[in-house]
């Protein structure tokens, strides 16, 4: 069975784009499609030599805000669960919220393997975000632009002695 790394995150930090990243763009659905985005989305992914199965959580982008926390709560630790590993993203733009304090707390919970990205640190405006993750107790944080193929050396790095 192939090794399978979930990307979590709160809405907007750049999941979908990292997951297409990692599948190619023809395997994957195009995103914020009506009638297309299911909870979870499971695509062969493909990082340098590493070859793994990649979850990307979604389905969230209807949730009003009174169901939103729940909703990400749950499907997320569903995630966790189904994955070997995860692959927590924050946005080096928005700093750390209460809702990724929230995916943290999620993660050290339970026990498995995390690797720390902080996404859109591409350019100077990124570098106090990455700094700032360091607060979250997840290890060193990996500085990523999944837009403009970023820091995808340093994620398999971080990746193949898990896999
Ligand atoms: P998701 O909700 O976590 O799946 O986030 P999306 O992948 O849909 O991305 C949300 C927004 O962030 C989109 O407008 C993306 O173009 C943008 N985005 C994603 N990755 C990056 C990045 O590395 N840098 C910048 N500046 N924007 C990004
Ligand atoms: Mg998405």
């Amino acid at each position: 069975m192939s090794f399978t790394l979930a990307i979590v995150g709160r809405p907007n930090v750049g999941k979908s784009t990292l997951f297409n990243r990692l599948v190619g763009k023809k395997l994957a659905l195009v995103d914020d499609q009506p009638g297309v985005t299911r909870d979870l989305r499971e695509g062969a992914a493909r990082l340098g030599d590493l070859r793994f199965t990649v979850l990307d959580t979604a389905g969230l982008e209807d949730a009003t805000d009174d169901s939103l926390q729940g909703r990400m709560r749950r499907l997320t630790e569903r995630a966790v669960e189904m994955a070997d590993a995860s692959l927590f993203l924050i946005d080096a733009r928005a700093g750390i919220t209460p809702n990724d304090q929230m995916f943290a707390e999620i993660l050290r919970r339970s026990g498995r393997p995390v690797i720390l990205g902080v996404n859109k640190a591409e350019g100077r405006q990124g570098e106090a975000g990455v700094l700032e993750a360091y607060a979250l107790g997840l290890g060193e944080p990996i500085a990523l632009s999944a837009e403009h193929g970023e820091g995808m050396g340093e994620l398999a790095v971080a990746l193949a002695p898990l896999i």
